[in-house]
């Protein structure tokens, strides 16, 4: 049995999957699993909904409990930063943490060299320059980032400013009005979430926030304005205004930045990786010999859709941990005596990942879920089934096919249907005759 473990870097979604996966397809040798946050991998989505407004606790987001890890029989390393990896030897550096490996068995201090590694990395909160030393600004990545925000929101009417109308802006925007703070949401682009579900969804979206009492504004942040010293006591100043540069100034107690992110690449410096926009990955996740990737870093060339596509969806991030997994061990099984592998296991498949990919989005009680490509169509089709139910459709396409599909306030039943129409490119006038047919049962 080799001391070789498989390294998987980045403890969340993505990375337990992998982990899960990597036992399942038959590696019995060592398994590192490498987290730079202190907390047991959990769940993001709620982040921005029951654990904000308070329905949810911190507990309940846990992806497993210790005790459903342990059959695992992982090496998990919680708090270690993946400081740098050299591809050719597959060697991690890593910082940071308890169990970084002592000099011994030929491994250095913080050096472990692997069998194959996994990057599941993720992605981090954008933020603006000085930002972080203006106590009342926050960002909403992490579980720590959502208990501050919660702690802030805890008593009811404060001013908040949300800075960017995409998913996770609205996503708060729904929480906090849900608390009774006075919510002002503004971006850049006009239209919340436009640029992921286009204008049309976007506008009904704008109007729901409106009947819920969220002012809608459209600018960029110039600067914040501050008193002297916050109230809790960090000796930051507090934020008390955000100028836009139009010259609006809007009033905050508390300012959510919700303008985007970052793939968490900055660690990764060996000019044998592409690291533009996330981790650069073929058809299989392979980012290269031994080395592979998955879930919001990775970039990979999805076969259906012919081109490099990165998510930043739950659903994708659990899959591509399993289909990492299984292609790096069918990697190994090929080229090494892999002796990590349970000997009866039979060798895994090297398939290429090819999704149809899935999001939902929480806002109030609407519930909006798509699948497919929303983003970069050429052509929009949105059609309303029931205002008043807030019920609608849209239909994504580019290049003469159909190639996504978002509904709200459908039914189970025709959402599945809907999967079904979208899983491979269809030309347009077939995909609006079969989408029309789902929604018209129950
Ligand atoms: C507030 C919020 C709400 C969301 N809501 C939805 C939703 O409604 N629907 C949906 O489909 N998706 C949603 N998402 C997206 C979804 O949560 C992500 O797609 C998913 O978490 C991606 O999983 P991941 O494992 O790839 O990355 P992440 O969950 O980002 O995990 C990466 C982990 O790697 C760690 N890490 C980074 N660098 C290093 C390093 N160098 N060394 C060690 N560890 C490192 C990070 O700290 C993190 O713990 C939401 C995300 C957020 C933040």
């Amino acid at each position: 049995m080799t001391d070789r473990p498989i390294a998987v870097v980045g403890a969340s979604v993505a990375g337990l999957a992998a982990a899960e996966a990597l036992r399942r397809f038959g590696w019995r040798g060592p398994l590192t699993l490498i987290g730079d946050e202190p907390h047991l991998p959990y769940d993001r989505p709620p982040l921005s909904k029951q654990l904000l407004y308070g329905a949810w606790e911190p507990d309940r987001l846990l992806l497993r409990t210790e005790d459903q890890l342990a059959p695992l029989g992982l090496d998990l390393r919680l708090g270690t930063r993946a400081t740098g990896l050299d591809v050719a030897t597959r060697t991690l550096t890593l910082d940071g943490g308890v169990g970084v490996p002592p000099l011994e068995q030929g491994r250095e201090w913080g050096r472990l060299g692997c069998a194959g590694v996994i990057i599941a990395t993720g992605v981090t909160a954008r933020t603006l320059p000085g930002a972080d030393r203006i106590a009342g600004v926050h960002t909403l990545r992490t579980l720590d980032e959502a208990l501050a925000l919660r702690g802030r929101l805890a008593d009811g009417g404060r001013r908040l400013v949300i800075v960017g109308n995409g998913v996770l802006g609205c996503e708060a925007a729904a929480a906090a009005r849900e608390l009774g703070h006075d919510v002002t949401l503004v971006g850049i682009e006009a239209t919340p979430m436009a640029a992921a579900v286009g204008t049309e969804v976007g506008e009904l979206l704008a109007e729901e926030h409106r009947a819920r009492g969220v002012r809608l504004l459209t600018g960029a942040v110039d600067s914040f304005e501050t008193a002297p010293a916050d109230p809790a006591g960090t000796g930051d100043p507090q934020v008390t205004a955000v100028w836009l540069a139009n010259g609006c100034r809007l009033p905050a107690d508390l300012v959510l930045l919700a303008i985007g992110s970052r793939p968490a690449v900055e660690w990764l410096d060996d000019p044998a990786l592409d690291t533009t926009d996330g981790l650069r990955c073929d058809a299989y996740c392979a980012a290269a010999p031994g080395i592979y990737a998955a879930g919001d870093v990775a970039r990979w060339d999805h076969p259906v859709h012919g081109r490099p596509l990165r998510f930043e969806h739950r659903m994708n991030a659990t899959e591509q941990g399993m289909a990492a997994a299984r292609n790096l061990l069918a990697e190994l099984t090929a080229t090494t005596d892999a002796t990590g592998m349970a000997e009866d296991a039979p060798a895994p498949e090297r398939r290429p990942f090819a999704p149809v990919p899935y999001f939902w989005s929480d806002q109030y009680d609407l519930k909006l879920q798509a699948y497919g490509l929303t983003m970069g169509a050429d052509r929009v089709e949105t059609t309303v089934l029931d205002r008043a139910e807030r019920r609608a459709l849209a239909l994504y396409g580019r290049d003469g096919n159909a190639i996504g599909v978002l509904a709200a306030g459908l039914s189970p039943r025709q959402v599945r249907a809907l999967r079904a129409v979208i899983a491979t490119p269809l030309p347009w006038e077939e995909a609006r005759e079969q989408i029309g047919a789902t929604t018209a049962v129950g």
